[in-house]
């Protein structure tokens, strides 16, 4: 579903991710874990394309990201082809980043009716399914601003899967939040692991990898330094950085 070999991405002379290769199977959930600077938003903005790699190569569903190939030559994609590609994963950050002049609903519809072009009369339907699924229906009418952090963060969820993406990327969705707001946000992203989305989750909550991740990865220095079931990582890691990271958080 997702792979990437050797990435190298340079800020200025800073090496932010240094020959990092992974591969994502179809409904897999796969979370990041490592200490502040190790390079998981850079990983995660590189595969979507809000970054562009230095060396390396990424595919989502077996097509090369950022490159059309004809023959045995590559093009880069301009910016308009890249924005179509960029719209197979859907991603999430740590700060809501909803339309705070638009209702819930409009935030969730703006994507399929002005980006994809489909019919608001067939679209309404879905984004009141999904408004149901993160269990904000009621809520439809609201604007962001009316919303707690926890809410948000499920709007900005619902909003990310009307696109239909085949992939989902969290980076840290639930650390701004307060502590109590945080379990909703996960329970819905526990939701969407359970029906089969393939999902790379940066996180700092041990418990939630342990209990949902298929495979854990840790980083640091921009480099995959462990990778394994969550039982291995998180519980018997092999790497001394990793132990002690673990130790850190918990
Ligand atoms: P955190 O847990 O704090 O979010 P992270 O693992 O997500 O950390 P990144 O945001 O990927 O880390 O950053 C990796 C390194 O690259 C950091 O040292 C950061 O300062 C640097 N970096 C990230 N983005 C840029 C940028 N646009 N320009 C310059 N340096 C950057
Ligand atoms: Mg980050």
């Amino acid at each position: 579903m997702v792979v990437a070999v050797g990435l190298h991405k340079y800020f200025g002379n800073f090496h932010a991710l240094d020959e990092v290769s992974l591969e994502i199977q179809h409904g897999e959930v796969l979370c990041i874990i490592g200490p502040s600077g190790s390079g998981k938003s850079t990983l995660l903005r590189c595969i979507n394309q809000l970054e562009r790699i230095d060396s390396g190569a990424v595919w989502i569903d077996d097509e090369l990201v950022g490159f059309r190939q004809e023959g045995d030559k590559l093009y880069e994609l301009n910016d308009a082809e890249i924005a179509r590609q960029r719209l197979s994963s859907g991603m999430v950050f740590q700060r809501f980043n909803l339309f705070a002049h638009m209702t819930v609903l409009e935030n969730i519809i703006e994507g399929p009716v002005i980006v994809q072009k489909r019919a608001k009369s067939a679209v309404i339907p879905e984004a009141l399914a999904l408004l149901e699924r993160v269990g904000l229906k009621d809520k439809q009418h609201a604007y962001p601003s009316e919303l707690s952090g926890g809410q948000q963060q499920r709007i900005a969820i619902a909003r990310a899967l009307a696109m239909k993406p085949k992939l989902m990327l969290f980076d840290e969705p639930t650390s701004a939040l307060d502590p109590e707001l945080v379990s909703e946000v996960l329970a819905v992203m526990r939701d969407l692991a359970n029906s089969g989305m393939t999902m790379i989750v940066v996180t700092h909550e041990l418990g939630f990898a342990r209990e949902v991740a298929h495979r854990v990865v840790f980083m640091d220095q921009g480099r995959i330094i462990e990778t394994g079931p969550p039982q291995q990582v998180l519980n018997n890691p092999q790497e001394k950085r990793t132990r002690d990271f673990i130790a850190a958080v918990l």
